[in-house]
């Protein structure tokens, strides 16, 4: 049953915000809060997540207790709550007046409280709210109390002993980017009832989504910026590419910044301050940059590398176009992203390899389709969307595909028969039947993949590696070389099928610009 707010709710909401109505699902989650209803929000970013908690903190008497993350972001929390007049504070390691604080949270004259969650699961903390009127307990971030989630911290995990010692508290775990299986693990882990689950709609639909294969980053930037005047953002997956693209972009006369964390603090909030005036900056930018900046009129943003997840692309790409009017959000990509990212999975702890595992084949099937591209968004996130949207590249240009089965398993089988531990470049070589010293030496041109990729199949042989190595089925080696991975056998074998986007050809690609 949706519930909906009484005249004195909304009086409050007008006077505490200046708000003359509550956006989407804000309703629903204030009312059941204000009902004293466990709730889990799951809301887009922009959709207004902290109203539903700074709202009832106001409305009930004590005090609401936020457990957020980082520090930052509490003091953004802070900084804005108490423009609007809300009495809010901090306890965090960085603040001087902490027993001022206390003081302050035990006399009940205060309406939020924000605390990191190591701190917050300490047993002082428990017996300070034993002697503090507590009226809500709101979990931000709250994906991180999940080992599905895309951000998971174990202090998380400590809330759940001090949720339950307050039985009487209701409790609000909120997050922006939850697909099914953290949903349900926030319920469980924070001990939330499953009608607690409000999740509000993900579709962005004036962003218009296009991923493109990555052949000269630079150049394909420099079109990128070409195409859209207005302000962007784009992510690189590093501080030296950070400040490589931006040096490089910038030379193409567009103001262009750096933002990573490794500049100096005053550096990145003059450079960030910049962005927030500008009608035409771009800044390029690692993941550090984004969280808690407010500027809706963001035009595209661009990613030069792939993300760490769907959860971590619809984040970033939701940073464009908050106003509504259409923006674009534009992903290179290529196979060494992915080989990396594999790579690093095989780095972290045994248990959590099989989801992070599951994360890049999702980014991966999302990268690789021929489908439209919001409906795997809308559907990573538990939605069920319509087939087509008409404002991605898929819908608005649908693409070839191909059944490639054939040719990867001649590429996989001349991996295999060469020994893994050859690049693309000699592979290709061997396939198409070009004999040379090496080969010759070698004698792989006695094999039996020696010359049996044809002149019209081998253009294929780069799109065919760049999706095996997507999927993981052909893993680089240390020295630059291929070696089989993952499906590769199911492959070969003829268990499994391989379809690939035929790459547009380079000449006549886009007619734009004046030919109408
Ligand atoms: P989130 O945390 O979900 O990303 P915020 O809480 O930062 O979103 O809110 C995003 C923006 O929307 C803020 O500028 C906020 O003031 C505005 N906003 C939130 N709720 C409303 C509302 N009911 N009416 C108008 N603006 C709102
Ligand atoms: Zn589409």
């Amino acid at each position: 049953m949706l519930q909906t707010a009484s005249p004195d709710v909304l009086a409050a909401l007008q006077d505490t915000f200046g708000f003359s109505g509550f956006r989407g699902v804000q309703e629903h989650v204030v009312a059941r809060v204000l009902n004293g209803q466990s709730t889990s929000a799951v809301m887009p970013t922009g959709a207004g997540k902290s109203l539903t908690y700074q709202l009832p903190a106001v409305m009930l008497r004590g005090t609401c207790v936020v457990i957020s993350p980082l520090i930052a972001l509490m003091h953004d929390q802070l900084r804005s709550a108490t423009a609007n007049g809300i009495r809010a504070a901090t306890l965090t390691s960085a603040d001087t007046d902490r027993m001022a604080t206390i003081d302050a949270f035990r006399a009940g004259e205060l309406d939020l409280l924000y605390i990191a969650p190591e701190r917050a699961s300490q047993p002082h903390f428990r017996e300070l709210l034993s002697s503090a009127p507590v009226s809500l307990f709101a979990i931000d971030e709250a994906h991180c109390v999940s080992e599905w989630g895309h951000d998971f911290r174990p202090d998380y995990r400590l809330l759940r002993p001090l949720l339950d010692a307050f039985p009487d508290v209701p409790r609000l775990a909120l997050t922006a980017t939850a697909d099914r299986h953290t949903r349900a693990d926030i319920l469980a882990q924070l001990g939330i009832p499953e009608d607690g689950l409000i999740v509000a709609g993900f579709d962005r639909p004036n962003i218009r989504y296009a991923i493109r294969p990555r052949d000269n980053a630079l150049r394909q930037l420099k079109g990128i910026l070409e195409e859209n005047p207005g302000p962007g953002i784009i992510y690189a997956p590093t501080r030296a590419k950070v400040e490589q693209l931006a040096a490089s972009l910038g030379a193409t006369g567009r103001r262009v910044l750096p933002y990573h964390a490794g500049l100096d603090s005053a550096v990145r909030a003059r450079n960030q301050a910049a962005f927030v005036a500008s009608e035409d900056m771009v800044m390029v930018a690692t993941v550090a940059f984004g969280m808690g900046i407010d500027k809706p009129d963001v035009r595209f943003v661009a990613h030069a590398g792939i993300p760490k997840s769907i959860e971590g692309y619809y984040q970033e790409t939701g940073r464009a176009g908050r106003d509504g009017d259409p923006a674009a959000a534009i992903m290179l990509w290529g196979a060494d992203d992915f080989a990396r990212a594999r790579q690093r999975v095989g780095e972290v702890e045994e248990h959590r390899r099989a989801s992070e595992r599951q994360r890049l084949d999702a980014l991966a099937a999302l990268v690789e389709t021929a489908q439209c591209r919001r409906a795997i968004l809308l559907r990573h996130f538990g939605e069920d969307p319509p087939e087509t949207c008409g404002n991605c590249d898929n819908c608005l240009e649908p693409a070839e595909v191909t059944d490639a089965t054939e040719l990867a398993r001649k590429l996989l089988s001349a991996v295999y028969r060469t020994g893994q531990s050859f690049g693309l470049g000699y592979l290709e070589k061997v396939l198409s039947g070009q004999s040379d010293e090496r080969v010759q030496q070698r004698g792989h041109d006695s094999l039996s993949v020696f010359g049996i990729v044809g002149a019209s199949e081998a253009p294929l042989l780069k799109p065919v590696a760049r999706a095996l190595q997507a999927r993981g089925c052909l893993v680089p080696t240390e020295h630059g070389g291929l070696a089989l991975g993952g499906t590769a056998r199911e492959i070969l074998k003829g268990e499994a099928a391989v379809q690939i986007v035929v790459p547009p050809k380079r000449e006549g690609r886009r007619k734009q610009r004046g030919s109408g």
